[in-house]
Formats: C-alpha cells, sequence, structure tokens
C-alpha cells in the first residue's frame, strides 16, 4: 500500500471521529436545551391560567427574571406585562391584584407610585380615578379623605372638588366625606337622583332623590283608630312595628299616637303641607319643615310623625328605643345641615332593624347609610 494513501486514510478516519464527537455534542446540547424548555414550561403548564401559545414568552421572561415565582411571571405574562420596556417591577403583581387595575395605565401606576408612595391599591384607585392629572396633592388630607370609614372610591373626585371649593371651611375629612355622600355638592331639587321603591324599607327620598308624583304604595294598612282618630294609612310593616314599639312605650308609661293622620301622605296631600308651611313661614323655613311634594318620604307611607305624652320625656325613650322597632329619628338635631330639615324629634322612619340599630349605634344620617350600604362602593 502507498504510503500517502495510508496517511489520507488515518486523516479521513480522525475526521470522521472528530464529525461524531462534534456531532454527538451538538445534539447533546439540543437535548439539554430542550430539557430545560420543557422543565420551564412544566412549571408554568402547573400553574392556574396557564396558556400553551405563550410558552416562548413564558420561558424568555423567566430566562432574565428566574428569582421571580412562576407564579408571578405566569401572572404577568398573561397580562402583557412581560412587554413593558420597564421590565419586571415588583409592584406589578400588586397593581394587577387590585380590583379595577386596567391595563392602558400602567405606566400612570408606576409613574405615581413613583412620586407618592402609596401602596398599591390608592395607586390604582386614584389613577383609575385620574387624581394623578390633577394638582390634588398625595399628602396628610388626602391621606385621611381615604381613610374615613365611608369613603367611597365613586365619589374621590367629588370630595376633592368640594374639598377645594370649601378650603376655608376646615371641614374634617369626616365632615367632608359625609356632606358628599349626602349629595350636598349638588342642587337640591335637580332631579339628579331618583327614589328606587324596589329598595323596599330602604327607600331614600331626600331633597337630592325625587319620588315619581304618581308613586302609590301597593302595602298600605289602615291604621287603628286608637292610634290616629283621624284615619292614618301606613305601609303594613312598618305599622306593625310601630304597634309593637307602642306597647313598650306604654308598658313603661309613655302612651304614642299618630300625630293627625301623618303616616301615608299622597304627592296631592304632601303639596297641601307644604304649601301651608311655606305661607305660614315663608318659602324658606316652610321648606325646612315640609317637603317640597315629590321629595317626601312620608310618601313612602315608611314615614310617620309621632306624638307622645310626657313630651320631652317620651321622645327621648323613643329616641333611644326606636331602632329595636326598625324606626330612626330621621331628621336628628346635629344633622341638620346635612339632612336640610330641622330637628324633628316626631318624624321617625322605618328603616327595617338591621339599619335601625346601625344607625343608632353610629349616628350617622340614613341618607349617608344609603350611600354607602345600598348605592355602594
Ligand atoms: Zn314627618
Amino acid at each position: 500500500m502507498n504510503k500517502s494513501i495510508k496517511i489520507k486514510k488515518i486523516m479521513v478516519a480522525i475526521l470522521a471521529v472528530l464529525v461524531l464527537l462534534a456531532g454527538s455534542y451538538i445534539g447533546y446540547r439540543i437535548v439539554t436545551e430542550h430539557q430545560r424548555r420543557s422543565r420551564i414550561v412544566a412549571a408554568f403548564a402547573a400553574e392556574q391560567g396557564y396558556d400553551s401559545k405563550l410558552n416562548e414568552r413564558y420561558i424568555a421572561y423567566y430566562d432574565s427574571n428566574s428569582e421571580v415565582s412562576v407564579t408571578e411571571l405566569l401572572a404577568l405574562v398573561n397580562n402583557d406585562l412581560d412587554q413593558l420596556e420597564t421590565g419586571y417591577d415588583p409592584r406589578l403583581i400588586g397593581f394587577l391584584s387590585v380590583e379595577g387595575y386596567e391595563k392602558e395605565s400602567v405606566q400612570r401606576y408606576l409613574a405615581y407610585s413613583d412620586k407618592t408612595g402609596a401602596d398599591e391599591e390608592t395607586v390604582v384607585g386614584l389613577v383609575n380615578h385620574d387624581i394623578d392629572q390633577t394638582d390634588v396633592e398625595y399628602g396628610e388630607r388626602l391621606i385621611a379623605i381615604l381613610d374615613d370609614p365611608y369613603f367611597l372610591w365613586n365619589r374621590v373626585t367629588r370630595y376633592c372638588e368640594y374639598d377645594a371649593e370649601h378650603a376655608g371651611e376646615e371641614l374634617t375629612a369626616r365632615q367632608l366625606v359625609e356632606r358628599v355622600n349626602c349629595n350636598l355638592d349638588m342642587i337640591p331639587k335637580n332631579g339628579d337622583f331618583h327614589a328606587d321603591p324596589s329598595q323596599g324599607y330602604l327607600v331614600l327620598v331626600n331633597n337630592y332623590y325625587d319620588i315619581a308624583d304618581s308613586y302609590v304604595p301597593d302595602n298600605l294598612v289602615d291604621v287603628d283608630k286608637a292610634f290616629s282618630s283621624k284615619g292614618a294609612r301606613m305601609n303594613t310593616e312598618a305599622y306593625e312595628n310601630l304597634v309593637a314599639m307602642a306597647d313598650a312605650a306604654k308598658k313603661v308609661g309613655y302612651k304614642v299616637t299618630i300625630n293627625g293622620d301623618n303616616g301615608y301622605r299622597s304627592y296631592s296631600y304632601q303639596k297641601t303641607v307644604y304649601d301651608y308651611y311655606c305661607k305660614m313661614l315663608g318659602r324658606e323655613d316652610g321648606e325646612k319643615r315640609a317637603a317640597q311634594p315629590g321629595y317626601s318620604e312620608h310618601q313612602t307611607g315608611l314615614a310617620v310623625d309621632l306624638a307622645v305624652d310626657k313630651k320631652a320625656k317620651g321622645f327621648s325613650w323613643l329616641a333611644e328605643n326606636c331602632y329595636k322597632y326598625g324606626y330612626i329619628v330621621r331628621y336628628p338635631d346635629d344633622k341638620t345641615d346635612i339632612t336640610g330639615y330641622t330637628y324633628e324629634r316626631w318624624h321617625f322612619r322605618y328603616v327595617g332593624a338591621q339599619a335601625a340599630e346601625y344607625i343608632h349605634e353610629t349616628g350617622i344620617t340614613f341618607d349617608e347609610y344609603y350611600a354607602f350600604f345600598i348605592e355602594g362602593r
């Protein structure tokens, strides 16, 4: 055999071995890379909300943020937050978990969070209501408003506006929130809101919530002559509870009756009462004594004007005990600016046991109770 041929054969053999080695190395690399990706995908697949169409993005996001939990990464990718130029930010998960989170506002959340240092829930709430676009400062005052127990997110803009307009009055946060919750920033008798009789005994009728002139409750009952010699009518349930309250009052020595026929009043009858007071006291004072027709809760059959003997003691017994029978003093002495009515110790409103007890314990008005618990956040 020729020597050069021999060398060639050896060379070819070496080359073959090299190719084989390189090939198996690349193969090995491909296999391990494949295994690595499979492991990552498997970790994501074990999470709720996993979407196989996003596999490439899960892997890429994981590769650049491997210190973050897969649960978080999956949530962020599923919400396209892996696409942010700013990259991963631990606050993103916080924003995401807040109810009302809006995808298109993420940059604003981050910016407002940088600026204020507020928690994620507060940031989302304030940005969603565009407070970050106003000159309202995130400081002690706004924090106190946000912390008020009856703070309503859907009124946050109104709180800020009212506060700016009444800056000179030095209102406490509670006073401010209470006023706006009771719509004092709105124009009364402007037809902005309407009473909702489907709320049953929790229906709200006041200077901001009007009731249709044609509305007549369908559950009226004639009151016993012993309660009203003038033949009042009332909502059945309210009347039953009035009877129970009067019985209890009697046991401790007070005789409770209805003042005249002042239970249910029709729209037209309310007009007579209203005209009477306006004529007697002038319109401004008259309106504080009797509601303009369409704004009187007497039209619901749930309000009643009571008379009691030993007046002062009798009325204070009623004020202390009426909640046990689902009643409240609707226009209290310390809330005349809120209700728009002078103190009417005789005017009771049936709101059911739960609301009555709450109002008795906390001292809020029914107007605010309605805003907070019925209309809600
Ligand atoms: Zn009344």
